[in-house]
């Protein structure tokens, strides 16, 4: 890897190797803001950077040689007054992309993300996850696989975001209770050898949906610029929650934090497959709603497409709207715990809680404020996540991230 000589090394001129020598240090840095929007323009990138206007030519030059980025030198529309605009600075459009996957109580998908968390292509599957974690995998690895070669793209990485806690370093998915798995099934290992089977090179992951789901959220959506983000979401099925304090999932000694979905929000509520009864998993994820609507529950789409489908496009009907009610004010409750012991500067919601959300804002946030210390005083922000695919894009964000940190490392 990086024991490899640089082949630029011989054919450039002194000067601007001596700058990319002194600006290596920054390709990463330079690569993570212009992926996260942070730097627009190569005179932002300047002041991000702390370093000279040369070295900063010589980082984003060294970016777009290695096919990742596009340096305009004339952009169209001219920025104010002052002499000339600054370069514009892009995420290269046809440039190396990451194998994302994800597989949910209902099937997969499989997507293409490049830098930027820009989905380049998609294909769902719908399959009834069986006990053996390499059936779906490989089907989804497939799926993948079937893109590339589609596109000619270059791959950096794969990683799969599952429905479960995956327990580190070995990556056992530790409760895969909305799917079929053995308790403790190798996925990561699993996963690496559908990749290396399908032929893809680079390093292969296997992480939580949601800690994906609140990372990309965090690098691309409504999550920017939080510096302790709470995430809560419901999947398919189950509820699940992620942290991501100064930029970093907090994923705990051994990658199980946050597994707020067995908080107790309704002491007399039902049982859950954890042992415990009206734990947040069971009392306000799809089919909690769907049974308190008195709705039964169809096998033609997923069940979180008929909670929300409930939710946005029948709340004339008396029954769901009480139910939404309910829902909110669970909801509100296990937030509300969280908010006390966490101290979030911002709480983003997916899947059917941020529809939840959207349905009821006042009611959800007063709830949160009303039973929290903390957020009574200085409400903490309720937002929706704003990703489609957040899971997905989270994923890619864990196979981008050796390209993020090195990139000359990883790419030459
Ligand atoms: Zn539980």
């Amino acid at each position: 890897m990086s024991g490899k000589a640089d082949p630029r090394a011989a054919g450039e001129g002194t000067t601007s190797r001596t700058r990319l020598d002194r600006g290596r240090g920054a390709l990463g840095p330079a690569l993570q803001l212009v992926h996260t929007g942070r730097a627009p323009t190569r005179a932002v990138l300047t002041a991000e950077l702390g370093v000279t206007r040369a070295t900063a030519g010589a980082v984003a030059a060294e970016l777009e040689a290695l096919g990742l980025i596009r340096v305009d030198a004339r952009p169209g529309a001219a920025a104010g007054a002052q002499g000339r605009p600054s370069h514009r600075l892009s995420i290269a459009e046809d440039g190396p992309v990451a194998l994302a996957a994800q597989v949910h109580a209902d099937g997969f998908r499989a997507a293409l993300v490049g830098l930027g968390g820009r989905i380049v292509a998609t294909a769902p599957g719908r399959l009834s996850v069986d006990a053996d974690p390499a059936q779906v995998l490989g089907a989804v690895v497939e799926a993948g696989a079937g893109l590339l070669r589609t596109t000619g793209r270059r791959c950096v990485g794969a990683a799969v975001a599952v429905p479960s806690a995956v327990a580190e370093p070995e990556g056992l998915a530790l409760n895969p209770l909305h799917v079929a798995w053995p308790v403790g099934a190798p996925v990561r290992r699993i996963f690496e050898e559908c990749v290396r089977a399908a032929g893809i090179t680079g390093p292969a992951f296997a992480a939580n949906d949601v800690n994906l789901a609140a990372l990309a959220e965090h690098r691309h959506g409504a999550g920017r610029g939080a510096r302790d983000l709470l995430c809560v979401a419901t999947g398919h099925r189950g509820v699940g929650g992620a942290l991501v304090l100064d930029g970093r999932l907090h994923t705990g000694s051994s990658g199980l934090a946050l597994e707020v979905g067995h908080l107790t929000v309704n002491p007399e509520g039902r049982p859950c497959h954890c042992g415990n009864r009206g734990c947040l998993d069971v009392e306000t994820d799809p089919l909690a709603l769907l049974t308190a609507a008195g709705r039964e529950p169809g096998p033609e789409v997923s069940l979180l497409r008929q909670a929300d489908d409930l939710v946005r496009n029948h709340r004339d009907d008396a029954a769901v709207r009480d139910a939404v009610a309910a829902l909110i004010d669970r909801l509100g409750l296990g937030l509300a715990g969280l908010v006390n012991i966490l101290n979030p500067d911002r709480i983003v919601l997916g899947g059917l809680h941020r529809t939840l959300l959207e349905a009821d804002p006042d009611r959800l946030r007063a709830v949160v404020a009303g039973r929290s210390l903390w957020g009574r005083s200085g409400a903490v922000p309720v937002l929706p996540c704003t990703l489609s695919h957040n899971s997905l894009v989270g994923a890619a964000e864990l196979a981008w991230q050796p390209v993020l940190d090195d990139p000359l490392a990883v790419l030459t």
